[in-house]
């Protein structure tokens, strides 16, 4: 059998690779325009920061390592350019050469990945605008940082007594994941970032109020942030720089632009084969990663993939999927019934020591869907035993069914970002497995006090979820409260820092004695901080006849809601 696969990076390297340990006797026949294979993209970034000092750390395999180990005949600077299905064969063009051959196989395996966005805007391919895809292309930032333009070498400001260098601008064009990193990683190596994001949020998979909590804690560190407004045009000047000018008329100037505006698969030669393409772009495969031509698979970031939580087609560019589909595929070639899960795009991103992750489902998804059969939590835990020095607060939003209780999605974001990652690729496995806030109750994960909580976050959102559902603790939510009657239950001198006008105050030390000053006949809304101290609130209240409800979250996810509000 004689196996040729496109793309020699994450979906293509891992399924070259399965399959030379599943057959001995396979003809393996990888092919690669660029001239690396198996590098390490998500790691791009950090080699622009200094933080990866070697570009070779970001060879993760080499092409000899793939010829002498695995017995694959790897060919980079090589790319396929089109498919005969008829034929069963492929054409390939030597990068360097031009030369073209004919290369005939029994299966196919397509992982091209996704081409990075790049609108034809004018201005748009001056010097010193920059994609992060590949690593020649952060060695070409890294080369225009070090040797630089003029300006960026500070000589324009030569003063005759000193060389005073100028602060050097940045602008990032997209507010997604890529472009969030090389904003870090340019502040890291001393830029003044401007991060231009057409969208009124950045990190588009999360809700608002977390969005929100990002932009302000990248803001606090001096990222510059121009939310609904993107890159209209480029116009290089003559000391070198760029001005870059915005969709609302604004212009700012930089010593160097990173386009970061997304991915979409990249097709082409797909289509070559008459490969059926789906809605969203990406190639159409079943669960096997078969395409609409049975000989022929695609993996990776060129697929559309079916969301695990709504069933809907959709794309998702990351490395995780496409190296399981990549193994899926080499699985299904030697015979064998391996099937993909589809994708929850569970994805964390850490800026500034801190991350923010997600999984699953998000509550805008919800409501764009109309589904209604959904609650939330708010919840602000430590990242570890808060008597442990270090502790920090995590924000964790967790989804869930009403009608039965199954877990759909959650968010979270925090200083410590282990501590975040934890919660959820936790949170990401149990919703894999079909589980229910009954579960996470019950979940057993890792304690000392320097890693979590005898009763972990993940516990912590399964009890206060069950409470919600068997009816012991009604929850209401900041964005339902006009005209409510308010409660808030904590201390006078918490009150002096911030107040929720027309709360009518009453301690939880005096709770008890002070019911009668209580309506019977208005649902109650109990506020505290975190919505811990309102929880012990709300129980009192039930058991006297009142009816009142827990504002999750309480001023924690008031302060997230304002800061929604103002923006
Ligand atoms: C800067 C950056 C940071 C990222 N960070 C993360 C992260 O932190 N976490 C995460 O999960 N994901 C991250 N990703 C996304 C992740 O890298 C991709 O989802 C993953 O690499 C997709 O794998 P793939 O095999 O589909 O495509 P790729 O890994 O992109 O590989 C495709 C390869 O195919 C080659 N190719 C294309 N067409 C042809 C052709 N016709 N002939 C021959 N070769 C061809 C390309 O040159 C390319 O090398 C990041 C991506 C980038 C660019």
């Amino acid at each position: 059998m004689k196996v040729v696969i496109v793309g020699g990076v994450a979906g293509g390297a891992s399924c070259a690779a399965r399959l030379r340990r599943l057959d001995e006797n396979a003809e393996i026949v990888m092919v690669e325009k660029g001239p690396y294979v198996s590098y390490a993209n998500c790691g791009l970034p950090y080699y622009v920061g200094g933080v990866i000092e070697k570009e070779s750390s970001l060879l993760v395999a080499s092409e000899q390592m793939f010829k002498v180990m695995f017995g694959i005949d790897v060919r980079t600077n090589c790319e396929a350019v089109s498919i005969s299905a008829k034929d069963k064969t492929v054409e390939l063009r030597d990068v360097e050469s031009g030369e073209i051959t004919v290369e005939p196989y029994d299966k196919l395996v397509l992982s091209p990945g996704a081409a990075s966005v790049h609108p034809p805007l004018p201005g748009i391919d001056s010097p010193g605008i920059f994609q992060v895809r590949t690593v020649p292309d952060v060695r070409k930032i890294r080369e225009w940082i070090e040797g630089g333009t003029t300006y960026l070498t500070g000589m324009s400001n030569y003063s005759g007594i000193q060389m005073v260098k100028p602060a050097r601008r940045a602008v990032v064009v997209g507010g997604g994941f890529i472009g969030l990193e090389m904003a870090e990683n340019l502040i890291h190596i001393g830029f003044e970032v401007t991060v231009l994001q057409r969208l009124p949020q950045i990190l588009g998979p999360l809700d608002p109020e977390f969005a929100v909590t990002v932009e302000e804690f990248i803001k606090a560190r001096g990222v510059k942030l121009e939310l609904n407004d993107g890159a209209a045009a480029f116009e290089q000047l003559d000391s070198g720089a760029i001005k870059v000018k915005t969709d609302s008329g604004k212009e700012h100037l930089a010593d160097i632009v990173i386009l970061a505006i997304g991915v979409r698969p990249d097709t082409a030669l797909a289509k070559t084969a008459d490969l059926e393409i789906g809605e969203r772009g990406g190639i159409r495969v079943d669960d096997q990663m078969h395409t609409s031509d049975p000989d022929i698979f695609a993996v990776g970031d060129v697929i559309e993939v079916k969301d695990f939580g709504t069933g809907e087609w959709s794309l998702v560019a990351l490395a995780g999927p496409a190296n399981r589909q990549g193994r899926i595929a080499a699985d299904v070639i030697c015979g064998r019934d391996s099937r993909f899960r589809g994708t929850q795009g569970t994805s964390i991103i850490g800026l500034f020591g801190g991350a923010a992750a997600w999984t699953g489902v998000s509550e805008k998804t919800l409501q764009r869907l109309g589904d209604s059969d959904y609650e939330k939590i708010y919840l602000y835990p430590n990242s570890h035993a808060g008597y442990y020095p270090g502790a920090s607060m995590i924000g964790l939003k967790v989804l869930f069914r009403k009608s039965d209780g199954k877990l759909l999605g959650a968010q979270a974001l925090g200083a410590d970002g282990p501590a975040v990652d934890k919660r959820i690729s936790a949170l990401a496995m149990a919703i894999q497995m079909g589980a229910t806030v009954y579960d996470l109750e019950e979940a057993e994960l890792c304690y000392a006090p320097q890693f979590g909580s005898a009763k972990d976050p993940v516990n912590f959102a399964g009890m206060v979820a069950a409470n919600i559902l068997q009816g012991d603790m009604p929850v209401s939510h900041w964005d339902s409260m006009d005209d409510a009657f308010l409660l808030d239950v904590r201390e006078p001198v918490e009150l002096a820092v911030e107040s929720v006008p027309g709360a009518v105050n009453i301690p939880l030390s005096q709770l008890r004695s002070r019911l009668a000053e209580l309506p019977k006949e208005r649902e109650i809304h109990i506020i505290c901080r975190s919505a811990q101290r309102a929880y012990y609130a709300t129980q009192l209240l039930q058991q006297h006849d009142f009816k009142a409800s827990n504002i999750s979250g309480g001023m924690l996810s008031r302060a997230m809601e304002s800061m929604e509000k103002a923006k």
